[in-house]
């Protein structure tokens, strides 16, 4: 699709558990693909080293976060990982409304949220090898304190049982072919 507003751009809903790759792989996405966008989320999660206030996410207080859902700013929200992390409407129907295609980087709880409303997308599950692999990705990635992995593990089972909710899955195991995969799903035609 050209960046034509007479065309409204696509929703591609990306979700899996903590450290399986999904920043990895979207950076990819988006470097090869001109016509599309990342959706910068929300959150009251403090900033990791090297992310960058509105271009990882918009780094909000609590306080900012609550205000912001009484006045219905978000498509969906939802508390992760001890945080709230939410998608601006605004920012997805201007990119949508002007022929871009949009990217969410978001957890089960807000993909549920969308297929429940029936937003219409193409809905994507990454998911790990194992969780022992998973683990490993998260010590390695060397983010964040061991607490902070203890609590996206414990999380990442229940993400997992999510899995089967997915029309489309991509195993993450080696990140070429995982990319690979993901690229046919969106543009390739393999999509469901
Ligand atoms: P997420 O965005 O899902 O939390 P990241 O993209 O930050 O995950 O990846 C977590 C860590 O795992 C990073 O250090 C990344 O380089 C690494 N990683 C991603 N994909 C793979 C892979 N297929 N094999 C090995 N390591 C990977
Ligand atoms: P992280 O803190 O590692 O960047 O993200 C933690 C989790 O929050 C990931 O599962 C990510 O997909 C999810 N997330 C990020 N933005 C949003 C959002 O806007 N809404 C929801 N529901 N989840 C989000």
């Amino acid at each position: 699709m050209t960046n034509n507003s007479a065309h409204k751009g696509h929703l591609y809903i990306i979700s899996g558990p903590s450290g399986v790759g999904k920043s990895s792989l979207l950076k990819r996405l988006l470097a090869n693909h001109s016509n599309l966008r990342f959706s910068v989320s929300t959150t009251t999660r403090q900033p990791r080293v090297g992310e960058q206030d509105g271009i990882d996410y918009n780094f909000v207080t609590q306080e900012q976060f609550l205000s912001d859902i009484d006045k219905d700013l978000f498509l969906e929200w939802a508390v992760v990982h001890d945080n709230y992390y939410g998608t601006s409407k605004t920012q997805i129907q201007t990119m949508t409304d002007s022929g871009l295609d949009v990217i969410l980087d978001i957890d089960v709880q807000g993909s549920q949220n969308l297929m429940k409303k029936n937003i219409g997308g193409i809905y994507i599950f990454i998911a790990p090898p194992s969780i022992d692999e998973l683990r490993k990705r998260l010590n390695g990635r060397g983010t964040d304190s061991a607490d902070v992995i203890a609590t996206r593990l414990k999380n990442a089972e229940k993400e997992m049982s999510f899995m089967d909710k997915y029309p489309n899955i991509v195993i993450n195991d080696d990140l070429e072919e995982a990319y690979k995969k993901l690229e046919n799903i969106i543009y390739g035609g393999g999509i469901k």
